[in-house]
């Protein structure tokens, strides 16, 4: 961990913080935190994507969302093997941060190995979008399928499907539970609970304080959380206050992000989509404490939460 790390020992007290090792037995959820950020471009935030690993055989591996960097972000911990091998892409909404990584994911995850369909799932309007990226990147499909490298065609092909709120599915096992969650006049906009031997991780996706995502989370192991940071946001923000207060309503503040921690009681609260960019732990922490007492993390990229016997926090290790 860095030195910024410091300012999370208070809360992170309970939590060890040595590296995920890649040789210990896995535990049944497993995740990463890809991307931490925002719609801002920048290297030490990538875009909204969290990967979800749970320790099925082989394992199945989920990923929330599908923001810019997320296609490096999983080359860089795990090379081909893991970005040709997601096995679903949920996704929150259809903002622009949260989908961009998506042609990259499809493309690039085919030209390094992977040979059956993307399937993602998602609000009304997912399928729409996947199919206009099939006729947007035509060119290239076509062309690394039947004349350059001569892919197999399945990699290419998507299955994109809208699912209404309230959506129960599994896969491999993993139940994956799809709830609304409020994000303002953006609708539809999704939360997601993902359960697996008896463990469980809930993302709020983007929304403002919401009752239907205490609902689903309640007791669950790990909550992420999003958040702006009001008074960064204001001071930083280059649009008119009024649109910038239009974003913050959007959202959800720190004193209220503990509102829900408090009453849903994670085992582990975790921040991330952290609006915006550049906010500190400590712009963070001192609000979220005026509402909120207990275990607390500032997502960083990188980041691997490990949820077994206990939750323990480290550092995404090459595999
Ligand atoms: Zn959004
Ligand atoms: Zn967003």
């Amino acid at each position: 961990m860095n030195g910024r790390s410091a300012v999370l020992i208070p809360i992170l007290a309970a939590f060890s913080l040595s590296a995920a090792d890649p040789l210990k037995p896995a535990p049944p959820l497993r995740i990463t935190l890809l991307g931490t950020g925002n719609p801002r471009p920048t290297p030490e935030r990538s875009g909204p994507a969290i990967l979800v690993e749970a320790s099925t055989t082989p394992p199945t591996r989920i990923l929330v969302d599908a923001g810019r960097g997320a296609t490096e972000r999983l080359f860089t911990i795990g090379k081909r093997d893991l970005l040709s091998s997601i096995d679903l892409v949920l996704l929150t909404h259809l903002h622009s941060d949260h989908v961009v990584g998506l042609p990259d994911l499809w493309l690039t995850g085919w030209l390094f190995g992977r040979s059956k369909p993307l399937v993602l799932r998602g609000p009304e309007g997912t399928a729409s979008l996947m199919s206009h990226l099939e006729q947007a990147y035509g060119f290239d499909v076509k062309a690394r399928r039947d004349v350059d490298e001569r892919l197999p065609g399945a990699g290419a092909d998507t299955d994109a499907r809208d699912i209404p709120p309230e959506t129960v599915f599994g896969v491999n096992g993993v139940k994956v539970t799809a709830f609304a969650v409020d994000h303002g006049p953006v609708k539809p906009a999704y939360g997601y609970r993902i359960d697996y031997a008896g463990k469980s991780v809930v993302f709020s996706g983007d929304t403002r304080y919401s009752e239907n995502l205490i609902a689903h989370a309640k007791g669950c192991d790990v909550l992420v959380h999003e958040v702006v940071a009001v008074d960064v946001e204001r001071r930083l923000s280059q649009m008119s206050p009024a649109a910038t207060q239009r974003v913050i309503d959007h959202h959800t503040t720190p004193e209220d992000a503990g509102r829900v921690f408090a009453t849903a009681k994670p085992k582990l609260a975790v921040y991330s989509h952290i609006v915006p960019s550049p906010t500190s732990a400590r712009d963070l922490e001192g609000p979220t404490r005026k509402t909120y007492a207990g275990p607390l993390l500032v997502g960083e990229d990188l980041m691997v939460i490990e949820v077994g016997e206990k939750v323990d926090v480290g550092r995404a290790a090459g595999r």
